[in-house]
C-alpha cells in the first residue's frame, strides 16, 4: 500500500525551502562584531582545494565542525565559521595541458560547484569571510609576507640539492617526498637536482617549534610525536680534526664524544669540499669517488639512503684526532650525506652499529673505549652501544662515566678552541621555490647590476598573467611569457628579470585562518586588533596527513606574524582535532578502485541531513569510518520517524508553549527523564569527548521510546507542557546533527526564530535520575544476581537488600560470609568461605 503523501518525509522538499531561507539571509551564520558581550568561538576545518567536487571525507570533516559550530551558537557564543579555497596547485595546471582550459577558469569553475555542494549540504560557513588563495586580493600578502622575511633575513637564495618529481615537473619539499615517491604521484621516483632555490629560515624557529610542542595539550598526542620527530633535536659535539700535511680542518658533529678514543677512522660524504679538493689531485680517487656519487644518488632516488649498501674508499690521507693527536685514516663513504650534520662523520665501530658494519666489512680496526658500569661486569659483545658505562683506553679521562666524558671532553674542546657543544635538527629549511606557473609569484627581480632587488610594497601583487600557454617543456612556464619577465629595475632603472618561480602552495595554507577575520582587508593582510579579538582558533579540525606539512608551517608562520608584531600569539590553534578516513570495503575510496561513494548521490537519494548524520553516526570522529549504503538509508528512516511523531504531536504541544510542567509522572515522568538523560550526555560529548556516534544513538533511543509510548501519548497521557517540552527538546537535540530537519519541525512546533538561535536545552539532573537502579550481586567475584534499589540508597540499604536477594541467600546458606564489599550505585560482592 502506497504511504499517505502527507505522511511521508520528504528530505528534498523540506531541505530546498530551507537552504532558500538561508540562501536570501546572507549574515545568518555571519559572525557578531567584536563588542558583542558574548564569548567568541572560532572553529575551522581545514580548507579543501578545489578539484571539481567534494568527497566523503570532506563531508565528514565538515559535518564535525558543522555540528560543533552549531551547537556553539546555541550555546551562546559568538561562533566564526569560515570557509575557504587553497586553490594553487599543480592540478589546475594538469587540467589546462588535458582539456585545455586556463587554470583560472577551471579553478574557479570547480569552486563554484563546490560551494554549491557545501551550500546543499547545509553546512553553516559565513561566506563574507570566503579566502580564494588564487586571487590577488589574498596572494599579494604572501609577497608582503615574503618580502618581509627577506628583509629579516628569513628568506635567502641558494644552489642546492632539491627534489624534482618528472611528472610535476617540479620541485618538492621534503615533506613531500614519501619514501623516495612524489606525494602526488604514488608511482614516480623523485630525482635529485641541484638548482638555485629560495628558501624559508624555518630552522631558526626549529627549538621554539619543538618547545611549544609541550603547551599544546588540546593537540593529539600523535600529530606533536610526529613534529617532535620532525623536528629530530639532538644534543652532541662539534669536533674538529686536523688533516696531517694541509691545512684544511674536518668538522664532525656526534652524539658520543665520550667515544672519540676509539675512533679509528673519519669517513667523508663524496661531496665534501675536502674530498672534492683531494680527488681534483688524484685521477684515480676521482673517478671511485664520482662513482660513490652516483651510488648515493640512485640510493637517493629510491628513497632511502639509510638501507644503501655500504661502500667507501681510502683517501690515503690522515686526519688528526685532536685529543690525543692520533692519525687515523680519512675515507668516503657512500652513506654519508653532504647537506646533513657537517658531512663528515667520526667512526667509533666498537660503539655504533653503522661503524662497526663498516669497519668489519673494510678490516678496520675496532678499539673498545667504554667499559659496562659496575664491578664484575662481563666483556659485552661489539658493538657496545649502550650509554651507560665508563671510559677505558681514553687516556687521563679512563673511569669517567660515559655522560661525565662527554661534558668533560666538551669543555676541553671549547677550551681549546677545536670544538663546542652543539644541537642540531632534522628539520631542514623549507623550500618554497617551484617552477610551475599556478602559483604565488615570487616578488623580487633580477637586475645585472644589483642583483637580487624587491618589488617595491606599492608595487604589490605581482599579478599572474591571466592567460598563458602551459606546456610540459622543463623549467618555469612564466618564464616564457615576456611580458611578464621583462621589467624595469626599481633600482637603477635599467631593463631586468622578474623571478619566475612561484611559491609552494603551503605557504598559501600558512596564514589563511587569519584572513578569515578581515578577508577584505586592502591595507593589510588582516587587521591586528580582529585577530586578538579571534585568536587562537578554539577547535581547528583536519586529517592528521597534515601533521608534519602544513601543521608545521603554520605554527612557524604564526611565530614570524608574531615577531613582525601582527600577533601577540604563538600558536594559531588551541585544539587540534585530526578526524579518521572514510573508507569503503575496508579500502580507502578511490577512483582506481572504483569505490568512491559520491556525497551528491547520498544527498539525492536520502538527503543531505542523513548524509551528514550518518557520517557522524557510522564510527567515532577520530576513527576510520566504513561507509555502508543501508547505514545511510537507516538513518534516513529514523529521521523519518522523528518527521511523523514530531508533526503528529505538533498541534497539543503547542498548546503547552510557555506552560510549566507540574510535578510528572508516569508517561510524562519515564519520557521527560529520558529526554534530560539525553540532554546531559550530548551536552557532555560537545564539551570535548565527541563521541558524536553515541550522541546520534542517545537520540534514537529517545525516538524509541517516544515511539514506545505513542499509545498513550496519542491518548492524552501527557499533558501538552510536557508534550511541548518533550518535542521542542527532540528537536533542539537533532539540530546540530541535522540542520534542514530541525528548522522545519522548529517552525512546525510553533517557534517563529530560527533553531540555531535558540538556547541550548538544560538537562535537570533531578529529573534525569532514574528512581531506581540494577545493581550486580557477586559471590566471590562471579555475578550471581541483580537488585533493584533506591538511586540513591545507601551502602548499608544496598547491603541488606543484597543478603535478602532469593539467589544470593540459596548459595549463601550454611556458609560464611567473610566479607561484604558494597560500591554504592555499582556493585556488592560476597566474600564466602
Ligand atoms: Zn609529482
Ligand atoms: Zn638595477
Amino acid at each position: 500500500m502506497a504511504e499517505d503523501k502527507d505522511q511521508r518525509y520528504d528530505p528534498a522538499t523540506i531541505e530546498a525551502k530551507w537552504q532558500q531561507r538561508w540562501a536570501a539571509d546572507p549574515a545568518f551564520y555571519a559572525a557578531d562584531p567584536a563588542e558583542t558581550g558574548k564569548p567568541k568561538y572560532y572553529v575551522a576545518e581545514m580548507l579543501p582545494y578545489p578539484s571539481g567536487a567534494l568527497h566523503m571525507g570532506h563531508v565528514r570533516n565538515y559535518s564535525i565542525g558543522d555540528a560543533l559550530a552549531r551547537h556553539m551558537w546555541m550555546r551562546g557564543y559568538n561562533v566564526l565559521h569560515p570557509m575557504g579555497w587553497d586553490a594553487f596547485g599543480l592540478p589546475a595546471e594538469n587540467a589546462a595541458l588535458k582539456n585545455n582550459t586556463p587554470p583560472r577558469e577551471w579553478t574557479l569553475g570547480n569552486i563554484a560547484a563546490m560551494k554549491r555542494q557545501m551550500q546543499r549540504l547545509g553546512l553553516s560557513y559565513d561566506w563574507a569571510t570566503e579566502v580564494t588563495t588564487c586571487l590577488p586580493d589574498y596572494y599579494r600578502w604572501n609577497q608582503w609576507f615574503f618580502l618581509r622575511m627577506y628583509e629579516r633575513g628569513l628568506v635567502y637564495r641558494k644552489k642546492s640539492k632539491v627534489n624534482w618529481c618528472p611528472e610535476c615537473a617540479t620541485v618538492l619539499a621534503n615533506e613531500q617526498v614519501i619514501d623516495g615517491k612524489c606525494w602526488r604521484h604514488e608511482d614516480t621516483q623523485v630525482e635529485l637536482r641541484d638548482l638555485e632555490q629560495w628558501f624559508f629560515r624555518i630552522t631558526a624557529y626549529a627549538q621554539e617549534l619543538l618547545d611549544g610542542l609541550d603547551k599544546l595539550d588540546g593537540w593529539p598526542e600523535k600529530v606533536r610525536t610526529m613534529q617532535r620527530n620532525w623536528i629530530g633535536r639532538s644534543e652532541g659535539t662539534e669536533v674538529e680534526f686536523g688533516v696531517e700535511g694541509r691545512s684544511e680542518k674536518i668538522r664532525v658533529f656526534t652524539t658520543r664524544v665520550d667515544t672519540i678514543f676509539g675512533a679509528t677512522s673519519v669517513q667523508l660524504a663524496p661531496e665534501h669540499p675536502l674530498v672534492t679538493a683531494l680527488a681534483a689531485a688524484d685521477p684515480g680517487l676521482k673517478v671511485q669517488v664520482t662513482q660513490l656519487i652516483d651510488e648515493q644518488k640512485r640510493a637517493r632516488e629510491e628513497g632511502d639512503v639509510g638501507a644503501i649498501e655500504k661502500h667507501g674508499i681510502p683517501t690515503g690521507h690522515f686526519a688528526v684526532n685532536p685529543y690525543n693527536g692520533e692519525l687515523v685514516p680519512v675515507w668516503v663513504a657512500n652513506y654519508v650525506l653532504t647537506e646533513y650534520g657537517t658531512g663528515a662523520i667520526m667512526s667509533v665501530p666498537a660503539h655504533d652499529e653503522r661503524d662497526f658494519e663498516f669497519a668489519t666489512k673494510y678490516a678496520i680496526p675496532i678499539r673498545r673505549v667504554i667499559a659496562p658500569a659496575g664491578p664484575h661486569a662481563e666483556e659485552p659483545a661489539l658493538p657496545f652501544t649502550v650509554e651507560d658505562g665508563v671510559l677505558i683506553h681514553s687516556g687521563d679521562y679512563n673511569g669517567l662515566s660515559c655522560v661525565a666524558a662527554q661534558k668533560k671532553l666538551q669543555e676541553i674542546a671549547s677550551a681549546r678552541g677545536f670544538g663546542e657543544a652543539k644541537v642540531t635538527f632534522r628539520l631542514k629549511d623549507w623550500g618554497v621555490s617551484r617552477q610551475r606557473y599556478w602559483g604565488t609569484p615570487i616578488p623580487m627581480i633580477h637586475c645585472e647590476r644589483d642583483g637580487l632587488v624587491p618589488v617595491p610594497d606599492d608595487k604589490l601583487p605581482v599579478v599572474l598573467p591571466a592567460q598563458i600557454a602551459i606546456t610540459q617543456q622543463g623549467g618555469s612556464p612564466l618564464a616564457r611569457v615576456p611580458d611578464f619577465v621583462n621589467v624595469t629595475c626599481p633600482k637603477c632603472g635599467e631593463p631586468a628579470r622578474r623571478e619566475t618561480d612561484t611559491m609552494d602552495t603551503f605557504v598559501d595554507s600558512s596564514w589563511y585562518f587569519y584572513r578569515y577575520t578581515d578577508a577584505k582587508n586592502d591595507r593589510q593582510p588582516f587587521d591586528p586588533a580582529r585577530v586578538a579579538y579571534w585568536f587562537p582558533i578554539d577547535q581547528y579540525i583536519g586529517g592528521v596527513e597534515h601533521a608534519i606539512l602544513h601543521l608545521i608551517y603554520s605554527r612557524f608562520w604564526t611565530r614570524v606574524m608574531r615577531d613582525l608584531g601582527l600577533v601577540t600569539h604563538n600558536e594559531p590553534a588551541q585544539r587540534m582535532f585530526t578526524q579518521g578516513m572514510v573508507i569503503k570495503d575496508g579500502a580507502k575510496m578511490s577512483k582506481s578502485k572504483g569505490n568512491v561513494v559520491s556525497p551528491d548521490d547520498m544527498v539525492a537519494r536520502y538527503g543531505a541531513d542523513a548524509t551528514r548524520m550518518y557520517a557522524l553516526f557510522a564510527a567515532p570522529p577520530d576513527r576510520d569510518l566504513d561507509w555502508q549504503e543501508d547505514g545511510v538509508a537507516g538513518v534516513s528512516r529514523f529521521l523519518g520517524r522523528v518527521w511523523r511523531l514530531t508533526t503528529k504531536y505538533a498541534s497539543p504541544a503547542k498548546t503547552g508553549r510557555g506552560r510549566q510542567i507540574s510535578s510528572p509522572s508516569g508517561t510524562s515522568l519515564k519520557l521527560l527523564r529520558k529526554m534530560h538523560q539525553t540532554t546531559a550526555k550530548i551536552t557532555l560529548d560537545f564539551e570535548g569527548r565527541w563521541h558524536f556516534n553515541t550522541c546520534v544513538a542517545a537520540i534514537m533511543e529517545l525516538v524509541n521510546e517516544i515511539q514506545a509510548a505513542d499509545a498513550q501519548l496519542a491518548a492524552g497521557d501527557v499533558p501538552a507542557p510536557a508534550m511541548h517540552e518533550l518535542f521542542s527538546t527532540l528537536v533542539l537535540l537533532l539540530a546540530p546533527f541535522a540542520p534542514f530537519l530541525s528548522a522545519e519541525l522548529w517552525s512546525e512546533l510553533g517557534e517563529d526564530g530560527a533553531v540555531l538561535r535558540a538556547p541550548w536545552p538544560r538537562s535537570n539532573p533531578a529529573l534525569a535520575k532514574e528512581d531506581e537502579i540494577e545493581i550486580p550481586v557477586q559471590i566471590n567475584g562471579k555475578l550471581v544476581s541483580l537488585v533493584r534499589v533506591p538511586a540513591d540508597a545507601a551502602p548499608k540499604d544496598i547491603e541488606t537488600a543484597a543478603l535478602a536477594d532469593e539467589k544470593v541467600r540459596a548459595r549463601t546458606a550454611g556458609k560464611t560470609i567473610a566479607k561484604i564489599i558494597v560500591v554504592p550505585a555499582k556493585l556488592v560482592n560476597l566474600v564466602v568461605k
